[in-house]
């Protein structure tokens, strides 16, 4: 008998997972397959933590497949040539995969495309990773949308498609594997100290930790850095160890149940960070060259320091003191208490909380203004949840470049923000240790000039009031006029490893 292939990627997981049910649907044993890249020209995105967090996902899979009676088969290299040859080592019919919604992966869907057709078999590509498609939810004039909240608008109002299990039968083959990957497979060593579990079970309890109680407070608790007042599902709907329309319609259904209006709340305001992530896919869906450049045209020729590919790394040399300045920010070493926690608890853990991240990339761009590609680049090469989309249009945000972004003159001040965000210092003192002793209201405004807060911790790096002065300046006399439509297809420099 016939087999089809289904093409693991970013949908790890068995549960309602779209693609992999049609492929049971034709009622032929399913070959299931992960093609993990070389990592031979390592991109500037990629790093250990992310990778751990992949493999213990696979670990997982790799189990409930073995439990199902079949075999995760894994190979190495480009998907389109790997595919190729498994279609012809296990004569498959048909290849299934879940569509990603970034351009890389829409690169790669093309050309496996055009090898089926090459080759005689068919490759079905599914919806899965989202509610809707960049495509989906479009203005009445059939164009994208730039701004936010009419997108969320439109959103909502669509039809929403239900969970849905298929059980089917995975083939017994004997084809070859490579083994289970772990770190070693690309001579990476683990950074963190207390690697969270991935896979499709770990995803689902912290699913239920959240909807039992925490999302009704998510409204109320979710700025606030030292308390677990959000999901922290970032990864699993990352990975796809989650779907997407579980978390939905679980949502919808508690909210049914939800009687008063501050739970029903935070459940609605959780439903709209999850319409933000489907947002920033539509932004890099229909303008994927905001990976090279801000999106806002008027802003492209902004004077920020360090203004170079953050691949090219021997630049910096062109500018010895950004470097500085930008490896104190990466260590959390600025003399800011809360920018230097935020960048903590990003090295030690691989995780960041979404506040602090927006006041780390303030920080870079508005008041060290250092560009926030480079911002960018070490927030994807060190999270665990790292999505070029959602990073992108985070950054973009902050540096006041991207659509809907935070205006140019509307600064977050560090010190402010942690008097509203972590004004009994909690979250600073158990990632900045240097500072456990001091009293919470330190850390709200600057000290006096030259000093530092306490000894042993730098005195803060900049005057927060002049840099931000400075900033505006740059923004009002952003020279006009620098287009580069061209420049809104896919990056030259295509990746297809792990991103
Ligand atoms: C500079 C910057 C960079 C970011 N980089 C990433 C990234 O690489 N990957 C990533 O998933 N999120 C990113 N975010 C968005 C956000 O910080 C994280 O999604 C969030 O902190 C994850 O924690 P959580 O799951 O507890 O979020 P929750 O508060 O529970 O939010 C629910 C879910 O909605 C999505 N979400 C929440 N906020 C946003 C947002 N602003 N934009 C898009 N999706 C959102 C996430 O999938 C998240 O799991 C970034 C934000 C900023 C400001």
């Amino acid at each position: 008998m016939s087999v089809v292939i289904h093409w693991f990627r970013r949908d790890l997981r068995l549960a309602d997972n779209t693609a992999l049910n049609a492929a049971f649907q034709t009622g032929k044993p399913v070959v299931a397959v992960f093609v993990l890249s070389e990592w031979k020209s390592q991109h500037h995105w990629c790093g250990a933590a992310r990778q751990e967090f992949l493999c213990s996902c696979l670990a997982s899979l790799a189990a409930e497949i073995e439990a199902w009676g079949g075999r995760l088969i894994f190979r190495t290299g480009v998907a389109d040539v790997v595919l190729e040859e498994l279609v012809a080592e296990c004569k498959a019919d048909a290849i299934f995969y879940n569509r990603d919604p970034d351009p890389f992966g829409c690169v790669m869907e093309a050309r496996v495309e055009k090898m089926a057709a090459g080759v005689g078999v068919r490759a079905m590509g599914f919806k899965d990773h989202v509610m809707h498609e960049k495509n989906e939810v479009l203005t009445g004039k059939g164009t994208p949308f730039k701004v936010y909240t009419p997108y969320a608008k439109a959103w909502s109002r669509l039809p929403k498609n239900a969970p849905e299990n298929v059980r089917g039968e995975f083939a017994q083959t004997k084809i070859s594997t490579l083994s289970l990957p772990t770190l070693k497979t690309w001579s990476l060593k683990s950074t963190l100290a207390e690697p969270l579990a991935g896979g499709e079970t770990a995803a689902q309890k912290r699913l239920a930790r959240f909807l039992d109680g925490r999302i009704q407070a998510y409204n109320e608790k979710r700025d606030f850095a030292a308390v677990e007042g959000t999901s922290r599902l970032s990864q699993d709907l990352r990975f796809g160890t989650l779907s997407i329309r579980e978390v939905f319609q679980k949502c919808q259904q508690l909210l049914g149940k939800t009687k008063d209006a501050g739970g029903r709340l935070g459940i609605a305001t959780y439903v709209k960070e999850l319409i933000w992530r489907e947002f920033s896919f539509s932004i890099l869906g229909h303008w994927p060259g905001v990976l090279e450049h801000e999106f806002q045209e008027q802003y492209r020729t902004l004077p920020w320091k360090a203004r170079w590919r953050p691949e090219d790394k021997s630049a910096w040399s062109r500018e010895p003191d950004s470097k500085v300045d930008f490896d104190r920010w990466c260590a959390g070493l600025t003399g800011f208490p809360i920018v230097d926690a935020g960048m903590r608890e990003l090295n030690a853990t691989g995780f960041m909380h979404n506040r602090v991240r927006m006041i780390v990339a303030m920080f870079l761009t508005k008041d060290l203004h250092i560009w926030w590609m480079h911002g960018e680049s070490y927030f994807m090469q060190h999270l665990v949840d790292g999505e070029i989309a959602s990073n992108n249009n985070g950054w973009q945000w902050s540096a006041s470049t991207g659509t809907d972004a935070a205006p140019y003159f509307r600064i977050q001040n560090p010190w402010a923000q942690t008097a509203r965000f972590d004004g009994d210092g909690e979250y600073i003192k158990r990632w900045v240790p240097e500072l456990r002793d001091m009293a919470p209201k330190s850390f709200c405004e600057p000290p006096f000039p030259g000093t530092s807060l306490a000894k042993g911790y730098p005195p803060p790096m900049v005057d927060h009031r002049e840099q931000r002065d400075a900033t505006i300046s740059l923004f009002k006399n952003a020279a006009l006029g620098a287009t580069t439509a061209r420049t809104m297809k896919v990056p030259k420099q295509l990746f297809f490893g792990e991103r």
